[in-house]
């Protein structure tokens, strides 16, 4: 059996890529795909994103090609801290034994 695999990433998260074609691009996590160790980010400039080519249908008369944001791997991502931008990730532990994930740089929760 394969170990469970963590995610540091969850729905909603903001990210950077920091990695591959759409380096420096931000977006927000629209979904995730845990057993694949990827996310599906949704960005205004459009991260990861495929052409995918429509046939006209008899609604519209018309085709085109429309954006589709395909996963991509996390390690592709960094989270982005509000203050200190794509950071990594660490954990504090508080006095009732909950994680939470906090911005290595600054401390403040993520
Ligand atoms: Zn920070």
């Amino acid at each position: 059996m394969a170990t469970k695999p963590k995610m540091k990433l969850k729905k909603g998260d903001h990210v950077q890529v920091i990695q591959g074609k759409d380096i420096g691009k931000r977006g927000e996590i629209a979904r995730v795909i845990p057993e694949r160790n990827k996310v599906i980010v949704e960005s205004s400039e459009g991260i990861n994103v495929a052409k995918k080519h429509q046939k006209p249908t008899k609604a519209t008369m018309q085709g085109g090609i429309q954006d589709k944001a395909m996963p991509i791997h996390v390690s592709n991502l960094m989270l982005v801290c509000g203050k200190d931008g794509p950071v990594k990730v660490g954990y504090r532990i508080d006095p009732n034994g909950e994680k939470h994930r906090v911005c290595r740089k600054c401390g403040a929760e993520l």
